[in-house]
């Protein structure tokens, strides 16, 4: 039974007030709050079992290395991978991506070569790939999602060509909170012979995830979403094209050998994880990801599923209030503006006020909002912990809003 007051109590930071009203956090999506768990682990690593891992041959270092290490095979079964030797330990989404562009796809592709990207995208799966626009002559090929923000995995299929040499997609966006149906795009792209990239950093969040039934090449997440620490993150890169990539970052750990004439790297994953981690911060990850897989990421889906349902019943009744993209296959994730004058950074202080907090802005989405034809929006995001009496809350709030600023 899935008990979200229980739940709850498991997040010391969702007790406090904000202006003198208890907190509701709606701005999962940008960052998720951490359960104690996961703070205590870090406070004991740091208090008890901390040192630099990999190098050290003392008793610290190599219960940090063990500790940290384990990560990669919980990251593993979060994701449904095989081998946790495909997993390269990243400070998020945006490190993963880069690493991707500049290790394996920017050596591989000539000025023509196409990218394929869809208009939903985060700046973080667009801006790797301008790099390579602008240094190289790559052409980035754009696929638009339907006006309810729905994306056509067929549509991103036939924008494969003959000169496309990757595509690389959100699971789900951070701004309409749209599901992409990455498994046929990835089926439809291997039958083509292209690889796929799937930007997970809000898909592995709400959803159970499995990267043999999606068949991508690459996987990233990044782990302050998934109510871990910041700075924490991963890549999964199938073992074949891993093994097609240079090194990213140089540096120590990356190596083999070093002469003043020569460098040799490191096998793989640790060829790509130059210098000294984030190494409580993984540990913290692993943590939160163990505290999900004990929730059941099923049960996790169905609450938020339910309180999308919930929040859209309550949004039908606000004919000010205009939802921008309302995908019949969404996460509980809502972006919209109001009728009249109002701004979205307006109705965020408001709200605020009412010590709500929502994102206000372009959501580092710019080609999403200018498809959408709108400047800013709010966005609730909603999370594991969040409740249909907090959806009332906000809905009172927009009321209060709309009457302000009508
Ligand atoms: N991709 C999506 C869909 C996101 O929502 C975000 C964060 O907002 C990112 C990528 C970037 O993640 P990070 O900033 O943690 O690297």
């Amino acid at each position: 039974m899935y008990d979200v007051a229980k739940i709850r109590a498991d997040f010391p930071i969702l007790a406090r007030e904000v202006n003198g009203k208890p907190l509701v956090y709606l701005d999962n999506g940008a960052s998720a709050q951490k359960p104690r768990i996961v703070i205590d682990a870090m406070t004991h690593a740091y208090a008890e079992e901390y040192a630099n891992v990999h190098r050290g041959l003392h008793y610290l270092s190599n219960l940090a290395t063990e500790k940290y290490e384990g990560v990669r095979g919980i990251i593993a079964r979060f994701l449904g991978a095989p081998d946790p030797e495909e997993i390269v330990f990243t400070t998020g989404t945006t490190e993963g991506i880069n690493l991707i562009s500049y290790a394996w796809a920017a050596p591989r592709m000539e000025a023509g070569d196409e990218i394929v990207l869809s208009v939903l995208e985060h700046h973080a799966n667009i801006v790797p790939w301008h790099f390579l626009r602008e240094r190289q002559g790559v052409v980035l090929k754009w696929v638009e999602p339907a006006p309810d923000g729905s994306l056509d995995p067929e549509k991103v299929v036939a924008a494969i060509g003959p000169k496309t040499k990757l595509v690389a997609v959100t699971q789900m966006s951070n701004v309409t909170g749209t599901l992409v149906d990455v498994a046929s795009i990835c089926r439809g792209a291997k039958a083509k012979g292209v690889p796929v990239l799937v930007d997970g950093s809000q898909g592995a969040v709400h959803r159970p995830v499995s990267i043999p039934a999606i068949g991508c090449d690459f996987y990233a997440i990044t782990g302050h979403k998934l109510y871990g620490p910041s700075g924490s993150g991963a890549i999964w890169i199938a073992k074949d094209r891993m093994a097609e990539m240079r090194p990213f970052l140089g540096g120590g750990d990356m190596i083999r050998e070093v002469t003043r004439d020569l460098v040799t790297y490191n096998d793989p994953p640790m060829k790509f994880e130059a210098g000294t981690p984030g190494i409580v911060q993984q540990i913290g990850l692993g943590v939160a990801l163990e505290y999900l897989m004990a929730l059941g990421m099923e049960n996790v889906a169905a609450h938020e599923a339910a309180l999308r349902d919930y929040a859209r019943e309550r949004f039908k009744g606000l004919n000010w209030l205009n939802l921008q993209g309302d995908a019949p296959d969404k996460g509980a994730i809502f972006s919209f503006t109001l009728e009249g004058p109002a701004h979205a950074h307006d109705i965020s202080t408001v709200l605020d006020k009412k010590g709500i907090a929502v994102r206000a802005g372009t959501h580092c989405a710019m080609p999403l909002l200018d498809h959408l034809g709108v400047t800013a929006t709010c966005r609730a995001s909603f999370g594991l912990y969040n409740t249909t009496e907090e959806v009332d809350r906000l809905v009172e709030a927009l009321e209060l809003c709309h009457e302000l600023f009508a």
